[in-house]
C-alpha cells in the first residue's frame, strides 16, 4: 500500500471524533512535533532558504532578544516546555510573515522583518504565531485530521524511535500545510494583543498597524497564511483595536533603538 493511501485510513481507524480529544495528547508530543517539523524545514534549503546562524549572529541575537521581549508576559503559560529559543530566519524577502510550528520552533522571513515599521510591529506578529502554538492549534486540527495515534507514532519517530519514520514525515508535510480557520487567526491575534499588553515592551495596537499597512501596501495577496485566508482583514484590525481598548493596554509604542540594528544585520 503506498503510504499516502495509507495514512487516511489509519486516521479513520483511529481519528479521535471529540474536538477535545487533543487535551489527551501530551505537550510534550507538542515539542516532539515541533522538531520534526523543524528538521524538515532545515532539510529543505529549497523552499526553505535559512539564513546562516554562524554568517549571522547579531540577527540572531537581536531576534532572540525581542522573542524573549514578548515571553515576558506571564499570559505565556509553555515557557519552560516549548522550543521558543529555537529561532530560524528565512531567508526570503519575498514572503512577510513568520510562523511557530506546535511545541514553539519560531520561524521568521526576512521580507517580516525588513517590512515591519519598528519592532512593536515584528513583535505582535512573532505573538500571534506564539499564541498559535499556545492554543495547540495545530495539534488540534491534526487531530482530527490524521488521528490521535499518527501523532504519538510521528512524535516518537521524531524523538528517535526507529518506527513510525514514514507517518512521521507525512505527518510533518501535513503541519507545514495546514492551514487556520477565521475563529483561531481571530483567537491568536487577542492573545498577541495580551501578550504585548501584559509584556511591557511593545504597543497593543501593533498588530493591527501592521495588517492596516499591509493592506494598504496591497502586498497582502504575498502573504498567504496572515492575511490571505482572512478577506476579513478590517474585521481583524477593528477587534484588535477594541481588545486594546477594552484591556486598557499601553497604545503608545516603545523606544526600542537596537531594532535598526537587527535590520541593518539583515543581509
Ligand atoms: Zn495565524
Amino acid at each position: 500500500m503506498r503510504l499516502r493511501s495509507f495514512l487516511p485510513i489509519l486516521g479513520l481507524l483511529i481519528t479521535c471524533s471529540f474536538s477535545s480529544c487533543y487535551k489527551t495528547i501530551p505537550k510534550s508530543k507538542d515539542v516532539e512535533l515541533g522538531a520534526l517539523t523543524s528538521n524538515q524545514i532545515h532539510s529543505n534549503p529549497k523552499q526553505y532558504p535559512l539564513l546562516s546562524k554562524k554568517d549571522h549572529p547579531i540577527a540572531y541575537a537581536q531576534l532572540q532578544r525581542v522573542v524573549n521581549n514578548i515571553l515576558e508576559s506571564p499570559d505565556i503559560k509553555e515557557k519552560g516546555t516549548f522550543a521558543y529559543d529555537s529561532i530560524t530566519i528565512v531567508h526570503d524577502d519575498e514572503i512577510i510573515n513568520a510562523f511557530c510550528t506546535p511545541g514553539g520552533y519560531i520561524f521568521v522571513y526576512t521580507g517580516l522583518i525588513k517590512m515591519a515599521k519598528n519592532e512593536d510591529q515584528l513583535a505582535a506578529v512573532i505573538g500571534h504565531e506564539i499564541a498559535h502554538a499556545e492554543l495547540r492549534h495545530s495539534v488540534k486540527k491534526l487531530t482530527r485530521g490524521v488521528g490521535r495515534q499518527a501523532i504519538i507514532i510521528a512524535g516518537a519517530a521524531a524523538a528517535g524511535a526507529s518506527f513510525g519514520v514514514f507517518i512521521a514525515v507525512e505527518v510533518g508535510n501535513k503541519i507545514l500545510g495546514l492551514g487556520m480557520g477565521r475563529d483561531q487567526e481571530s483567537h491568536a491575534d487577542k492573545k498577541s494583543v495580551i501578550y504585548m499588553g501584559t509584556g511591557n515592551y511593545y504597543s497593543s495596537l501593533a498588530l493591527a498597524d501592521f495588517f492596516e499597512e499591509l493592506a494598504k501596501s496591497g502586498k497582502d495577496i504575498r502573504i498567504p497564511p496572515i492575511i490571505s485566508t482572512h478577506p476579513d482583514t478590517e474585521n481583524r484590525i477593528y477587534r484588535i483595536r477594541k481588545w486594546a481598548k477594552k484591556f486598557g493596554y499601553r497604545t503608545e509604542y516603545g523606544e526600542n533603538p537596537e531594532f535598526t540594528v537587527l535590520q541593518n544585520s539583515i543581509p
